[in-house]
């Protein structure tokens, strides 16, 4: 067994090498071997909208890994919440891909294999061509710019972001080096079929047709966490097992049944709401996974809140 799996630290200009010092020793003292550094505020230009922060130079970039022998991790980054690939106006999409360029950039210089970003709200329904148009220009354009690393679309977690899981299975398929990241707490909360054997193995069909080529240099990302589930579909992330009930044990013992577990990514976003009491962090959930995958258990049944699905989701 091959497992690559870690947690996400925010990373900008103002990140500070002395603070986050006592988090990577800690990702090191659970044996954790992944990374995914958020970019998630980060933003080109001039940073006078509140809350944003400019990317992080090359200088510290390169440094983060020196500094911190992360040359053995996996490592990846979470592009920012600005990129859309939905909007159909000229200048936003001009922004975004030059957002995703200074992401594509950092993302070389941090060794990441690929930039997960989430596609943007739906603007109006069906519009999957123009977002496959969109991603596929990008892609082009990153080949031409020699970045080496992917671009990886993230499965949306409420009903108007784009897009469900095989949405983006079926774009990335009609691109070149084009991943998706397969965030499993927001396909279950979109009302995706996770809850069911049936379910996860389609997932696993539609990953088979379209990537002949993951293996433990190219894995495909996923994400995990738990999460409260509403109307609209994700809430917010959670602990695991608090929340709506995500079948994360499910769906890791199929991907452990099924020989994935040196094709696949994962990284834990499992987050303690402000003010709440919950016990645990991303850390401790991602090595719970972690044993998890390398004891002989196997979970086969969701045992869930299903009247609390059909509520939500009928
Ligand atoms: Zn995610």
């Amino acid at each position: 067994m091959n497992i690559s799996i870690g947690v996400t630290v925010a990373t900008s200009r103002f990140f500070s090498q002395e603070k986050t010092l006592g988090l990577f020793e800690e990702i090191k003292r659970n044996q954790l071997n992944a990374i995914e550094f958020g970019l998630l505020n980060c933003v080109i230009g001039r940073t006078n909208i509140p809350g944003t922060v400019p990317f992080p130079s090359e200088k510290q970039s390169k440094g983060i890994i020196n500094r911190f022998s992360l040359q053995e991790c996996y490592t990846s980054v979470h592009g920012p919440y600005r990129i859309s690939a939905t909007s159909e106006d000229p200048k936003k999409l001009k922004y975004s891909k030059s957002n995703l360029s200074a992401t594509l950039k950092v993302a070389d210089w941090l060794n990441g294999h690929h930039v997960t970003f989430h596609a943007g709200s739906f603007k109006r329904k069906h519009n999957n061509a123009h977002v496959q148009k969109v991603m596929k220009e990008w892609e082009e354009w990153r080949q031409q710019k020699g970045f080496k690393a992917k671009i990886a679309p993230e499965v949306g977690g409420k009903y108007n972001s784009f897009a469900d899981f095989f949405t983006l299975v079926e774009i990335a398929s009609t691109i070149d080096n084009c991943l998706i990241t397969w965030d499993i707490s927001h396909d279950f909360a979109r009302g995706g079929i996770v809850t069911t054997e049936d379910g996860i193995l389609k997932r696993l069909e539609a990953i088979d047709q379209t990537w002949n080529d993951l293996s433990p240099s190219n894995r495909l990302p996923m994400h995990f966490s738990g999460m409260v589930v509403g109307k609209s579909g994700e809430k917010h992330h959670v602990p695991l097992d608090k929340g709506t009930g995500v079948p994360w044990k499910l769906i890791f013992s199929i991907l452990k049944e099924q020989n994935y577990l040196d094709k696949v990514n994962l990284i834990c976003e499992s987050k303690v709401p402000k003010k709440s009491k919950l016990k645990g962090n991303a850390i401790t959930d991602a090595v719970r996974v972690r044993e998890f995958m390398a004891s002989d258990q196997l979970v086969k049944e969701y045992k869930g809140k299903p009247g609390h699905l059909d509520y939500y989701f009928s």
